[in-house]
């Protein structure tokens, strides 16, 4: 699934390719994917143009000057790309970042102005677009409840989030650092990857972890996010090497995830794949141990 630095890489790439351009027309393959009146789309959706492109947790915004917003969930398998003056993609990559469009996978498929397009394409189907009054988008029952923003910059983000972890002390810190109401957008791969870098087991209980610990781990989680979407993230740039080969972008900064049976970076112990708060887990038994006692 992709989480929020995959998210994030997207909306950047948006902002560049589709602000300040009208929406021409919209097809629909799986009505599933695209929840909107016929009404409303050609009301506020087809004719207007694209103002801002916005993200919250892993959920893309994309505002229009009608007063609408298109609001985004990539969910499991969704990505986006663009074909135009450009060819761009970015989201959970697959094939279809590269094939000939529509394909089997796409879902809904925008036409703007120039004659450029966007294609939301999901194989598994669980993604979506709705289109929303921009001033509803707020009121969305998960945006109303999810953690702050790890990479608002917000100064209170650490005591936000030590208030919202602490009401986890008796779950084990992957599963509360999981929960999209302590901290926004963290998933598996981050997870996994702060967590090895803060030097701390999965399965430990967050009330055995220190204030100054469970920082660390949010500190640790906020740089490896920062890395993946400076080093480009799940786009189609890295999923094609220049020489024509596939890539894979978690080469570009993951030290433990789906590194099993490979050495730990830090300590040259071999990693491990466990299995903690139900999902497979990566670590490096050497750094990451269990407190004593338990
Ligand atoms: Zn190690």
């Amino acid at each position: 699934m992709p989480e929020l630095p995959e998210v994030e890489t997207v909306r950047r790439g948006l902002a560049r390719l589709i602000v300040g351009r009208p929406v021409l027309d919209v097809k629909v393959y799986n009505p599933k994917s695209f929840q909107a009146s016929s009404g409303d789309t050609q009301a506020f959706l087809v004719g207007a143009r694209v103002v801002a492109a916005r993200r919250r947790a892993k959920v893309l915004i994309i505002d229009l000057d009608s007063g609408y917003s298109l609001v985004a969930h990539l969910k499991m398998t969704g990505q986006l790309v663009f074909r135009g003056g450009e060819a761009w993609a970015a989201g959970h990559p697959t094939d279809s970042f590269v094939a000939e469009l529509p394909d089997r996978s796409t879902r809904v498929e925008f036409r703007f102005d120039d004659d450029s397009r966007l294609f939301f394409n999901d194989q598994r189907k669980f993604g979506w677009i709705k289109l929303l009054p921009t001033i509803e988008v707020e009121n969305i029952d998960f945006l109303k409840k999810v953690g702050p923003e790890p990479l608002s910059g917000d100064p209170k983000l650490v005591q936000v989030f030590l208030k919202n972890i602490r009401r986890r002390n008796n779950t084990v810190v992957k599963a509360a650092i999981l929960d999209q109401t302590v901290v926004a957008g963290i998933g598996n791969i981050y997870a996994d990857e702060s967590l090895w870098a803060a030097r701390t087991h999965p399965a430990t209980r967050v009330r055995d972890l220190s204030d100054i610990k469970l920082r660390q781990i949010l500190r640790a989680a906020i740089e490896v996010m920062t890395r993946s979407i400076e080093s480009g993230g799940s786009t189609m740039k890295n999923y094609i090497r220049a020489d024509g080969t596939k890539g894979d972008y978690l080469e570009k900064f993951a030290k433990v995830f789906r590194r099993e049976g490979r050495a730990c970076p830090r300590c040259g112990s071999e990693i491990v794949k466990i299995r903690v708060a139900g999902r497979g887990t990566h670590i490096c038994p050497r750094c990451q141990k269990l407190p004593a006692g338990i």
